[in-house]
C-alpha cells in the first residue's frame, strides 16, 4: 500500500503541522469508525474550508456506490440531509481513481454567492483497491487551490485508513466468531460423548456381571442391577430425546399440539411422578381455584415441568419444593421454587442458554446444559415466558407464563 501524500506546501503553517499529526494519531487510535470520520473532518476543516463532506462506498450487492456518511459543517448545514449533491463527484473519482473537480451552479432558487458550488472527488482506496469516493463541497467558492488539493488528498488517504482498520476489525471479529463456534462444538462433542458413555458403561457393567457363568447373583441382588440397568436406560434415552428436541428446536421442526388443557391437572400429574421416582423429595403445591384452561401442549408443558422438578432434585437435594400456578393479567403464571443452595448472579443470565452448565455443579451433577434450554424454547412456543430468581443460600425459582387462550367458555372447576 502506497503511504500518505504529505501536503509538503501547507506545513508551513503551526496549526497545519498540528492538525496533520492529530489526523493521522485519531486513524491510529479509532476504534469506531464513525467518531473517527466526525473527528478527522473536524480536525481536516482548521486546515481546509469546505462545507460539506460525504463518503460513498461501493455496495457489496450491486457494486454502486452509496453514501455512508454525510456532515454539513460550514454554509449550507441546513442541507444536510440532501446527500445527493456529491453523488457526481464521488462517482467520478471512483471510475477514474483520480482526484476531480467539478464546478455546479445550483440554479436560481438558491440566492447569492451561494449558487456556485465546487466540489472535489477523490477516490477512497483501502486495502489497495479503490472502493469508493470522498467529496468536500465548498458553496459561494474561491475554488479549491492545489494545496487544499494536497491536504485533501492526505485526509482522504488517512480516511482509506480508518476503513481498512474497520474491514480488519470486521475481519477479526468474524474469524473470532468462527473460532467460537469451533470450540463449542468440540465443547459439546466431548461433553455429549462423556454423557452418552456414562449411562452406556453401567449398562454393559451390570449386563456383563449378570451373564458371568462362573457366579450365581442371589435374588436381591439381581433385582438390584436390573433397576440399575432400567434406570440407565431411561436416562440414556432421555439424553437422546433431548438433543433430538434441541436440534428439532433449533431447526424449527418441533412440532406442538395447543389443545385446551387444564394447567393444574398437568402439574398434579407430573408432582405425582416426580414424587413416584423421589419419595423422598419435599413437595408442595399451591394452586389458585379456577384457573381457566388454555391452549397448550400437556405433553411439552410436562416435559417443562418435569425438568424443573428433576433439576429441583439435582441442585437443591433435600430442600423443599414448591409449585405454584396463579392468575397474572392474561396468563397462568406457574413457578417451581426451592430453597437450595441457589445460583450465582454471574450465571442467572446464561441459564436458557443451549449447553449452558454453572461450572461448579459439572463435577456434582450430570447433565448436558440442554434442559433449560428446551424449556425456554417451549414456553416461548405457547407466546409465554420463562425467567429465574435465585438468592444464593436461599434458592432459586423459576417461573413461566403462559397466555389464556381466547375460549372463555371453557373453565378449570377443578
Ligand atoms: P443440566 O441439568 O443438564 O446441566 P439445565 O439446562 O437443566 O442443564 O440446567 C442448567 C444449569 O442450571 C445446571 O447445570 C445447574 O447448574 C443450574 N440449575 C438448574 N436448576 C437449578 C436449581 N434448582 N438450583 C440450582 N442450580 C440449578
Amino acid at each position: 500500500m502506497t503511504g500518505p501524500l504529505v501536503p509538503t506546501q501547507s506545513l508551513t503553517h503551526g496549526n497545519e503541522l498540528n492538525a496533520v499529526y492529530a489526523i493521522a494519531r485519531i486513524v491510529a487510535e479509532s476504534i469506531d469508525t464513525e467518531s473517527g470520520l466526525d473527528a478527522v473532518f473536524r480536525l481536516a476543516r482548521t486546515i481546509f474550508i469546505f462545507d460539506v463532506v460525504a463518503l460513498y462506498l461501493q455496495n457489496e450487492e450491486d457494486g454502486e456506490l452509496e453514501p455512508i456518511y454525510a456532515r454539513a459543517l460550514g454554509r449550507g448545514r441546513s442541507r444536510a440531509a440532501e446527500l445527493a449533491w456529491g453523488e457526481p463527484a464521488a462517482r467520478e473519482a471512483y471510475r477514474s481513481e483520480q482526484t476531480v473537480l467539478r464546478q455546479e451552479d445550483a440554479g436560481p432558487a438558491v440566492q447569492g454567492r451561494d449558487r456556485r458550488r465546487d466540489y472535489l472527488g477523490l477516490p477512497m482506496m483501502v486495502g489497495g483497491r479503490c472502493v469508493g469516493g470522498l467529496v468536500f463541497g465548498r458553496f459561494g467558492g474561491p475554488p479549491y487551490p492545489p494545496e487544499h488539493i494536497r491536504l485533501a488528498e492526505f485526509v482522504a488517504w488517512h480516511v482509506g485508513q480508518l476503513l481498512e482498520n474497520r474491514r480488519m476489525a470486521r475481519r477479526i471479529a468474524s474469524l473470532e466468531a468462527q473460532r467460537e463456534l469451533a470450540r463449542m462444538q468440540d465443547e459439546f462433542i466431548s461433553t455429549i460423548s462423556h454423557e452418552l458413555r456414562t449411562p452406556l458403561g453401567f449398562i454393559k457393567g451390570y449386563v456383563t456381571t449378570l451373564l458371568r457363568q462362573d457366579t450365581a447373583w442371589d435374588e436381591e441382588t439381581r433385582k438390584e442391577f436390573l433397576t440399575i440397568i432400567d434406570e440407565e436406560s431411561d436416562r440414556l434415552r432421555e439424553l437422546i430425546d433431548n438433543l433430538l428436541d434441541s436440534s428439532r428446536l433449533e431447526a424449527g421442526t418441533l412440532s406442538m399440539t395447543l389443545e385446551p388443557t387444564r394447567i393444574s391437572t398437568v402439574l398434579r400429574d407430573t408432582a405425582s411422578r416426580t414424587l413416584s421416582l423421589h419419595p423422598e423429595m419435599k413437595l408442595e403445591i399451591e394452586i389458585d381455584d379456577g384457573l381457566p384452561a388454555i391452549k397448550a401442549d400437556a405433553t411439552r408443558i410436562a416435559q417443562v415441568l418435569d425438568n424443573l422438578l428433576s433439576n429441583a432434585h439435582k441442585y437443591a437435594p433435600g430442600a423443599t419444593v414448591t409449585i405454584r400456578a396463579r392468575m397474572q393479567g392474561d396468563a397462568i403464571r406457574v413457578e417451581v421454587a426451592d430453597t437450595g443452595p441457589g445460583i450465582h448472579p454471574e450465571h442467572v443470565h446464561h441459564l436458557f442458554e443451549r449447553f449452558y452448565r454453572v461450572p461448579d455443579d459439572k463435577h456434582t451433577a450430570r447433565g448436558t446444559g440442554l434442559g433449560l434450554y428446551i424449556c425456554r424454547k417451549i414456553i416461548e412456543a405457547h407466546g409465554g415466558e420463562i425467567g429465574v430468581e435465585s438468592k444464593r443460600g436461599e434458592g432459586t425459582c423459576f417461573h413461566f407464563t403462559l397466555p389464556v387462550a381466547p375460549s372463555p367458555a371453557e373453565n378449570d372447576d377443578e
